[in-house]
């Protein structure tokens, strides 16, 4: 009996040990031309995953922002960050019917002196194991558009230029994923703006 309590308690201490999830994740935003320009503070909520973000040096006014497919902030334009994040091949944009990519994000809205503090949630999301982490495949990243996404257009809803990125992962590193391909267009048909 004593050996059994034992046993079971050495099985429960190895089951926490060899998990690796975390619930929470600092990630670093960065324009394009490598200045570091605010923090996205990434928390597992029961709705999804639930974003504090800060950043400065936009231009006033409404910007789009989306969670897209690769862990690679390659500046100045970004592409190497692949497509909106979309495991379930679902339409563009969150007032499109058949919506929306599950890294769509309202917009967000710098002041008159370019400052974002904001709380958005990127419903159904996790940053634990599964279809829908945004550490499957490696990671993910956060990218800032330069003009407001309208939430219908394809593929991106007319968001145009990617300016500000930051790298979704579980370790922290140089900001480039093994797994991304050096280019992603060799995967991607319809590569985004
Ligand atoms: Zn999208």
């Amino acid at each position: 009996m004593r050996f059994m309590v034992v046993f079971i308690t050495l099985l429960l201490l190895t089951a926490c040990q060899s998990s690796d999830e975390i619930t929470s994740k600092s990630v670093e935003m960065y324009n394009g031309t490598g200045d570091r320009v605010g923090t996205a503070l990434l928390n597992e909520a029961a709705e999804g995953v639930q974003i504090e973000l800060t950043l400065e040096g936009l231009a006033p006014g409404f910007h789009g922002i989306h969670v897209h497919e690769y862990p690679a902030c390659k500046g100045p334009d970004f592409k190497s960050s692949g497509n909106h994040l979309d495991p379930e091949g679902k339409e563009h944009g969150l007032m499109h019917p058949d919506g929306a990519h599950l890294g769509d994000l309202p917009n967000i809205e710098a002041d008159g002196a370019g400052l974002v503090d904001v709380e958005l949630m990127l419903a159904e999301a996790t940053l634990l194991d599964g279809k829908n982490s945004l550490f499957e495949k490696g990671g993910t990243s956060l990218i800032v558009t330069e003009n407001q996404d309208d939430g219908v257009s394809q593929p991106s809803g007319n968001s145009g230029a990617r300016i500000i990125c930051g790298v979704i992962k579980k370790e922290d590193g140089a900001g480039e994923s093994e797994d991304a391909p050096t280019d992603p267009t060799e995967f991607n048909e319809e590569q985004e703006e």
